[in-house]
């Protein structure tokens, strides 16, 4: 239940160099909780990223498969199938990409970073701009409340890859209403947040939804192209400058997603003149 722990014990008889008989035992006992913890998230997780290559994969072979018996010769439905295989094709490829994303930014310590500060209005601006027409073949309102000198200090491609995710769910995730995103400076803070009025999610899911491949519903995942992995990726981003990741959501009513960040120290006010 997590909170057992697991120890491994060793033990040797010690024994005098010229002597047969021991005169004591040395036990070592040593606490591997955090170890097998550890090795059973990576076998989780290895198992996961078999599953979930292997679906998209399976689904491709099997309109192959019908097309190869004769679907084929029916061009409607061929170009359906070809339709559903190009999709399931690109999921597969976004799902490798955030794999591999996942695993560079768990691996590569921060200090080889080239660390700039990024003007968060900016990076929000690009991201409607890849975003725009997904947006378009929604009904949906954008409210901008981006104050202009907000600032964070990190590689400007992971913050961008953080605003996507959570931008491209809000649009995902609502189909009806609007997506606010707001910036704003707060008591030494770069304050970030994604609001939408879509499904939101439930309490129980709330904990849950920043783990790898969880989803609240697969199915509707599935179709909206998700790979399950864009919440973890946007955590880690949060974190790994320092900041932390929140959600507040209602079923129905919709989610709002928080980035709070540390605001870069500005290099022209002396020490003294912050608090
Ligand atoms: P996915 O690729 O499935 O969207 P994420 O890691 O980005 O994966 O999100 C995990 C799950 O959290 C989603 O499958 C969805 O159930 C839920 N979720 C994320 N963002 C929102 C949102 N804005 N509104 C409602 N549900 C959301």
């Amino acid at each position: 239940n997590g909170s057992r722990r697991i120890y491994r014990i060793y033990a040797n008889p010690i024994r005098p160099r010229d002597s047969k008989e021991s005169i004591g035992l040395l036990m070592v006992i040593e606490d591997i909780t955090n170890v097998i913890r550890l090795e059973n998230v990576r076998k989780d997780f290895v198992s996961n990223v078999t599953h979930e290559l292997k679906t998209p994969l399976t689904s491709i072979r099997g309109f192959i498969d019908t097309l190869k018996q004769g679907a084929v010769e029916d061009r409607a439905v061929a170009y359906r199938f070809l339709d559903i295989i190009e999709m399931e094709s690109d999921r597969l490829y976004r799902l490798i990409q955030d794999i591999l994303y996942l695993s560079e930014i768990e691996n590569r310590p921060g200090e080889e970073e080239a660390l700039e500060e990024v003007s968060v209005e900016e990076i929000a601006a690009q991201v409607l701009e890849v975003l725009d027409s997904k947006i378009s073949q929604k009904n949906l309102d954008i409210f901008w409340e981006v104050q202009q000198d907000v600032k964070v200090r990190c590689e400007p491609d992971k913050l961008k890859q953080l605003l996507m995710n959570l931008v491209d769910n809000a649009v995902k995730y609502t189909e009806e209403g609007s997506i606010t995103i707001r910036a704003w400076k707060a008591q030494g803070n770069s304050m970030i947040q994604v609001q939408d009025t879509g499904i939101g999610i439930a309490k129980e899911h709330l904990e849950r939804i920043f783990e790898r491949f969880y989803r609240v519903d697969k199915g509707r995942s599935r179709k909206m192209g998700g790979t399950g992995l864009g919440l973890s990726i946007a955590k880690h981003v949060v974190e790994r400058y320092g900041g932390e990741l929140q959600v507040s959501s209602e079923v129905g009513k919709g989610s709002s997603f928080t980035a709070r960040f540390p605001a870069p120290v500005d290099e022209n006010k002396k020490p003294s003149d912050s608090k």
